[in-house]
């Protein structure tokens, strides 16, 4: 993917909806956790999610259509103003939009009573090897969390977490490196509803950081980055990466494993190299 995407410079010409979604998300929680304000909030949160209501250059997930998150009036409404395309969007984007006002009221009773002080939230990772080589990341809250300091993502998703998801998170156990904190936590918001058609208790996977792992994660990028200067590119062995890439195939898949062009596939487009740029 990296070759791809950098080199190549082969890009999607969509936006996804997990990432617009997220984002919205993860800007209203970041201020809901600081400044405990509830109207603050859910102003990013609409405002954010807002820009994308009418871009129907995003690409959605099965899964994101879910009528059942929409009021029965609303429903009707969109059903008699758009056709086809823009109908799927409008469904699309008022599901999410439901959910995420539901999400953030959950935060507020479920997940701001257990948390304490908080210390950061969006801090800046950046781990240097002996090459000089960097490591970025941004972590969403540093806090107290039932009385402990915590690492704390938080996740939307389409499916519960299963434990193995904490136990070998590469992005926690690097942020428990970075910041010497040796508790981390998952939190995630699920988009799915139950059978009863309401949203699922928010789930808080919580996980001592294993030295063993953290390693593995810091031998690994140094690995990878030295095959990134030495310009090689092997093929992921997790298969299952290929084929469900935050709930949709790789989207280089039919490049990489059907040998198809870039020209062949709808919604990806090369970049120009700086050189091409007259
Ligand atoms: S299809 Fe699989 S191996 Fe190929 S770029 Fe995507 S994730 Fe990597």
């Amino acid at each position: 993917m990296y070759k791809y995407h950098y080199i190549d410079r082969i890009r999607s010409t969509k936006k996804s909806s997990p990432l617009l979604f997220g984002i919205a998300i993860d800007e209203a929680l970041n201020e809901l956790v600081v400044s405990r304000d509830y109207k603050k909030s859910i102003d990013i949160y609409e405002e954010m999610m807002l820009e994308w209501k009418y871009d129907y250059n995003v690409d959605f997930l099965r899964r994101d259509e879910d009528p059942i998150a929409v009021p029965e009036e609303v429903l009707e409404f969109i059903n008699a103003e758009y056709e086809q395309n823009e109908l799927h969007h409008q469904v699309c984007w008022h599901s999410l939009w439901y959910k995420g006002h539901e999400f953030i009221n959950a935060y507020i009773e479920q997940i701001l009573p257990r948390m304490g002080k908080v210390i950061e939230v969006q801090k800046m990772i950046n781990l240097k090897n002996e090459n000089g080589d960097s490591i970025i990341g941004y972590q969403d809250v540093i806090a107290e969390l039932d009385g402990v300091i915590t690492i704390i993502d938080n996740k939307t998703s389409s499916s519960s977490y299963a434990k193995s998801k904490i136990v070998g998170s590469q992005q926690l156990h690097l942020y428990s490196f970075a910041e010497k904190i040796d508790s981390i936590a998952y939190i995630v918001m699920r988009k799915d509803y139950s059978a009863k058609g309401i949203m699922r208790p928010i789930q808080v996977l919580k996980h001592e950081a294993n030295p063993e792992v953290t390693n593995g994660v810091l031998n690994l990028f140094d690995e990878t980055l030295g095959k990134i200067q030495s310009q090689e590119f092997p093929k992921t062995e997790i298969k299952r990466t290929c084929r469900n890439h935050f709930g949709k195939p790789c989207m280089y898949f039919e490049i990489c494993e059907m040998g198809k062009s870039v020209q062949q596939i709808e919604n990806l487009e090369k970049l120009e190299t700086k050189k091409e740029i007259k």
